[in-house]
C-alpha cells in the first residue's frame, strides 16, 4: 500500500474574488444595506441580483431570500400548502427540506431512494395514490436528477404541484432544460457550501405571477413590492398584499453585491467541478467494493460533490473504512450512521415527522459515502483522493 496522505480541508471554499470584495465595500460605504433602502434613481443590489438570476435561470420572476430554507418555506406557502397538509418529499435529503415542510405546519411524507440516489418513482407513484398529498417538494439531493420526463408525467396525471429544491443543482440540466424549470416554483441556496457563496442566502424562481406576488409579500416586502424589478404587474398583488403574512426573509444588498459578480463565473466553475468529478469517478472505476451512481445521458450535472456505494456490510466495517480514509486526510460522510453527525442526518432522526418505514432508503443510505469537492482542490488533489479511497476500499471486509 502507498503511504500517500491528503492534507487539504474539505470545507475550504475559494476566496471571494477581489471584484466581489470591491462591490461589498461599495455597498458598505453607502450604508444602504437594507434592500428597500435606495435613493432616487437607484435600483438596489438585491433587486438587480434577482434580475441577473432570473435571466440566468430563464425564469420570469425571481426573489432573493435569507436562505434556501426560507425560500422553500415561502414557496410552500405561496403554492397553497396549509397547516396539516401532507407534502411528499425525498427520504434522502438534508434537514432544511423536511424542516421547511414542518415550518409551514405541514407533514412530510417520505419517498424511497434508488441506488442512483434519486427519488424512487415507483414508490412515489404508490404514495401519490395512497396519500392525499397534493404537493411534492423534490430535493435534487447531491445533484442527482431523476428522470424528469417520467416524473412530470406522473405528477401531471395526479394533479400534484411540484416544488423543486435545487440547492445542489444550480446550473444543472435535464435534457437541455435547467433544473428548476420543471416545477411550479424552484428554490436555490447561496450558502457557503453550494454553487455560489454569500454565507447564507436563497433564491426562488417561478413563471407564475400569483405565486411570485404572494412570495414577494411573504418575504417581507411590506408594501414596497413595486421596488422589485422582476415581478408581476401591480394587479397581481391586489389580494396577496393583504392575505399573505410578512415572514421577514429578505436578502440584503451586501450579500447581493457579492453574489452578482460570482454568477458570471458559475458556468466556468461547473466545468471545473465536473472535471474533478470525472477524475474521482475514473479513480474508482475499477475499485473493489464500490459502485458509482449511473449518470443518465439526459442529465447535465454539477459535480460539486461525489458519492459512491459500498457493499451492504456491518456498521462497524463502514465506520472503520471512514476512519481509515480520515486518517489519511480524506473526509467521507456516511449517511447510514444512525447517529446524526455534522451536516448529515437520516430521515428517522427527524422525529417531528410521523414515524415511517423506508427499508429501501435505509439499505441505500447504509451504503452511501459522500464527499465534498470544493474548488480549492486541484485536479491533482482529486487524483490523490481517488487513490486513497481506492486503496482503502480494498481493505473493507464486506
Ligand atoms: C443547503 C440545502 C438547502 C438549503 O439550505 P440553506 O442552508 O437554508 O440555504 C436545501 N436543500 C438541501 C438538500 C441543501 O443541502
Amino acid at each position: 500500500m502507498s503511504v500517500l496522505d491528503f492534507k487539504k480541508s474539505f470545507t475550504q471554499q475559494e476566496a471571494i474574488t477581489p471584484e466581489a470584495i470591491a462591490e461589498a465595500v461599495r455597498v458598505l460605504q453607502t450604508g444602504r444595506l437594507h434592500r428597500y433602502n435606495t435613493i432616487e434613481g437607484e435600483d438596489g443590489d438585491t433587486a438587480l441580483w434577482e434580475q441577473d438570476y432570473a435571466a440566468y435561470q430563464g425564469a420570469a420572476f425571481c426573489l432573493a431570500t435569507t436562505s434556501g430554507g426560507t425560500a422553500m418555506q415561502i414557496a410552500l406557502r405561496a403554492v397553497g400548502v396549509q397547516a396539516g397538509d401532507a407534502v411528499l418529499t425525498n427520504a434522502f435529503t438534508l434537514a432544511p427540506v423536511p424542516g421547511a415542510v414542518a415550518a409551514v405546519g405541514a407533514t412530510p411524507i417520505f419517498v424511497e431512494t434508488t441506488e442512483n440516489l434519486t427519488i424512487d418513482l415507483e414508490d412515489l407513484s404508490a404514495k401519490l395514490l395512497a396519500s392525499s398529498a397534493k404537493f411534492l417538494l423534490l430535493s435534487h439531493m447531491r445533484g442527482h436528477l431523476t428522470d424528469m420526463d417520467a416524473l412530470c408525467t406522473l405528477l401531471t396525471r395526479s394533479g400534484v404541484v411540484l416544488i423543486e429544491d435545487c440547492a445542489h443543482t444550480m446550473g444543472a440540466e435535464w435534457n437541455g432544460t435547467k433544473s428548476g424549470n420543471f416545477g411550479k416554483v424552484a428554490c436555490f441556496s447561496t450558502q457557503t457550501y453550494k454553487h455560489l457563496n454569500s454565507g447564507e442566502g436563497g433564491l426562488l424562481t417561478t413563471n407564475d405571477p400569483d405565486v411570485m406576488a404572494r412570495s414577494i409579500i411573504l418575504s417581507g416586502s411590506y408594501m414596497l413590492f413595486e421596488k422589485h424589478l422582476v415581478r408581476p404587474d401591480k394587479e397581481a398583488f391586489e389580494t396577496a398584499r393583504f392575505e399573505s403574512p410578512n415572514c421577514s426573509s429578505r436578502l440584503d444588498n451586501l450579500r447581493a453585491a457579492i453574489l452578482r459578480p460570482q454568477l458570471a463565473n458559475l458556468d466556468k466553475n461547473v466545468e471545473r467541478w465536473n472535471r474533478r468529478y470525472k477524475i474521482l469517478e475514473n479513480g474508482l472505476s475499477n475499485a473493489a467494493n464500490a459502485v458509482v451512481p449511473v449518470r443518465p445521458d439526459k442529465e447535465f450535472y454539477v459535480g460539486s460533490s461525489f458519492q459512491f456505494l459500498v457493499p451492504l456490510c456491518p456498521d462497524e466495517a463502514c465506520r472503520s473504512f471512514v476512519a481509515a480514509c480520515k486518517k489519511r486526510g480524506v473526509e467521507l460522510k456516511w449517511f447510514g450512521d444512525a447517529n446524526p453527525v455534522g451536516f448529515t442526518s437520516r430521515y428517522d432522526s427527524w422525529t417531528y415527522a410521523p414515524e415511517q418505514s423506508l427499508p429501501q432508503t435505509i439499505n441505500v443510505l447504509r451504503r452511501v459515502m459522500d464527499l465534498r469537492v470544493p474548488l480549492s482542490f486541484t485536479e491533482g488533489d482529486c487524483e490523490t483522493i481517488g487513490t486513497i479511497i481506492f486503496e482503502e476500499l480494498a481493505q473493507i471486509q464486506a
